[in-house]
């Protein structure tokens, strides 16, 4: 219950860690390299038990949801999650023609539901879609100063000149622009930008953002991303 009013009273601000509920290994494979290419941390679990736990450790921003689960069943664990007022966007995933499984889905509390087998780009626009609800359309391009975000069109321009960035430096900086002026710890980026794959030891973080920095302030642009020693950082026009 705690973590479902926490999770409402961020969203629709922090909306990049996805959790995967399939048990078909192949499936799973291609839905994790498919998701990660986009941007996305996306852990997988096999089960609806195992999400249960996934849910206990981890703040998730969309649920992808397999219906058909060993054990207790994907609908079982949707009304679970509805029952205790998860606010979670969920997108359930189905046999094709199984229109008893669209409805019980839908009926059960799911936001969007996409057949199998389905064409990736579908999957992925109805995933931006759900996490765009609630954002005022002008609000899909985000910025601070000169700096802007598309998401969208996985587009970044600083006084209107475009920058090329990895998946990853991408899910950072939007990370960043949504938390503008904000304090962003290392282990809020390793929350939402990554998922349980990461090695935890490394210096990963400062070496994305260092990398990032570079990115956004090459050629004598001004500073934006600022390191606040000991804490983390912070995307800010103003000089610190
Ligand atoms: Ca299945």
């Amino acid at each position: 219950m705690v973590l479902a009013a926490v999770r409402s009273l961020c969203y629709p601000n922090e909306f990049m860690r996805l959790l995967v509920v399939e048990d078909d290994r192949a499936l799973v494979a291609a839905l994790y390299d498919g998701l990660t290419a986009h941007g996305f941390a996306v852990d997988c679990v096999r089960s609806a038990e195992c999400a249960l736990d996934a849910f206990g450790i981890n703040p998730y921003d969309l649920l992808v949801l397999d219906l058909g689960l060993p054990g207790n069943d994907g609908l079982t664990l949707l009304r679970k999650l509805r029952q205790r007022q998860d606010p979670i966007p969920v997108l359930i995933l189905t046999a094709r023609g199984a229109l008893s499984d669209r409805v019980a889905g839908l009926d059960g509390g799911a936001d969007d539901y996409v057949q199998k087998p389905f064409a990736f780009p579908e999957l992925v626009a109805r995933i931006r879609a759900l996490l765009r609800r609630g954002i005022p359309v002008a609000a899909t391009v985000l910025g601070i100063s000169d700096l802007e975000v598309d998401p969208v069109r996985f587009e970044v321009r600083r006084g209107g000149v475009p920058i090329v960035l990895t998946t990853k430096e991408f899910a950072i900086l939007e990370y960043f622009v949504r938390h503008a002026g904000e304090l962003v710890t290392r282990t809020m980026l390793l929350e939402h930008c990554w998922d349980e794959s990461y090695d935890g030891l490394s210096n990963l973080v400062d070496v994305h953002v260092s990398r990032l920095r570079r990115k956004l302030e090459g050629g004598g642009r001004a500073p934006l991303l600022h390191t606040i020693r000991g804490a983390g950082f912070i995307l800010d026009s103003r000089s610190r």
